[in-house]
């Protein structure tokens, strides 16, 4: 399918496994199962994953890492910007600077030979696949994050950024305990439970909207609008729409094509939190032809 298998593959240095990767995820993926052990069930557990499923995939990854830091689609007061990041931090899917720079670069080289995740390797490789082997876009991460790599807090939270799974789990825990749903239930319900949907659900965005789902738009790759993925994922399967509209802060356009995240961001803008909220044209024409501002 791609250019690579035209000569026989070796594995270099610069294709390797990543042992690190495969390990974490694998243990996450074990310690993910075993909370669903009926010993663990609670409300108190299910609503540690639920509300923190919230917090981190759409404050955090959707909202923060996506439409604010990656494109820009609207400004936010840089103490709102980095709890958003730091939310997204929580997350474990990078730091904001790897994260932004990867993102920036699959939409530079969508569906390409260059592009990391690139769909046309098959579903395993653009769902995780690409991760468990060394990234070569990872060094074009500096040259695309200047913007950020300013900002020391976000160069400390690249950093440190898995560090933060141990605050949250003492709290976690603190609070199984003093409501009985049990320390160690809370812990593996709102961290290597709620990891791995997030991850999951993130993933499919790079794999199923990029495979399944209509074109509303010539994006000049393989991306689709898919309702499935867009449900799961606070708005953000309407891929297409947003390869074709990178810096519009709205994915879904119509009532049939609903985006949570685009309800968050016209609260902020009704708060006096969100500026600069950009738009593509043919939807700013629409809201126009209304007498919508
Ligand atoms: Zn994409
Ligand atoms: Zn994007």
């Amino acid at each position: 399918m791609t250019a690579t298998i035209s000569a026989p593959r070796q594995t270099s240095q610069a294709d390797r496994r990543d042992w690190s990767v495969i390990g974490f995820m694998a243990a996450l993926h074990l310690l993910a199962a075993i909370a669903l052990l009926p010993v663990f069930w609670s409300w108190q557990a299910a609503a540690s994953l639920f509300v923190l499923y919230w917090v981190t995939a759409c404050l955090g990854v959707t909202l923060g890492y996506h439409r604010v830091l990656s494109h820009r689609a609207l400004r936010l007061p840089q103490w709102l910007e980095r709890i958003f990041a730091t939310c997204g931090a929580l997350s474990c899917q990078h730091g904001p600077i790897d994260w932004v720079g990867l993102h920036r670069h699959h939409h530079k080289f969508s569906d390409t030979d260059t592009d990391h995740h690139n769909s046309h390797r098959g579903f395993w490789w653009s769902h995780m696949g690409w991760m468990f082997r060394s990234i070569p876009a990872q060094a074009a991460v500096p040259r695309l994050t200047g913007d950020l790599a300013r900002d020391p807090y976000y160069r400390w939270l690249n950093r440190w950024f898995l560090l933060l799974q141990l605050p949250l789990g003492a709290l976690l825990f603190w609070i199984g305990s003093a409501t009985g749903a049990g320390g160690w239930a809370l812990v593996l319900w709102g961290i290597p439970l709620r990891l791995v949907l997030v991850y999951h659900c993130t993933w499919l965005v790079n794999s199923a909207t990029h495979r399944w789902g209509y074109v509303l738009h010539d994006s000049g790759d393989g991306s689709r609008n898919n309702p499935w993925v867009a449900a799961l994922t606070f708005g953000e399967g309407w891929h297409n729409t947003h390869h074709a509209y990178p810096h519009s802060a709205r994915h879904g356009w119509g009532w049939r094509e609903p985006d949570l995240t685009w309800l968050h961001i016209q609260l902020l803008k009704r708060l006096g939190l969100a500026h600069q909220v950009r738009l593509p044209a043919p939807l700013l024409a629409q809201a126009a032809s209304r007498g919508v501002g």
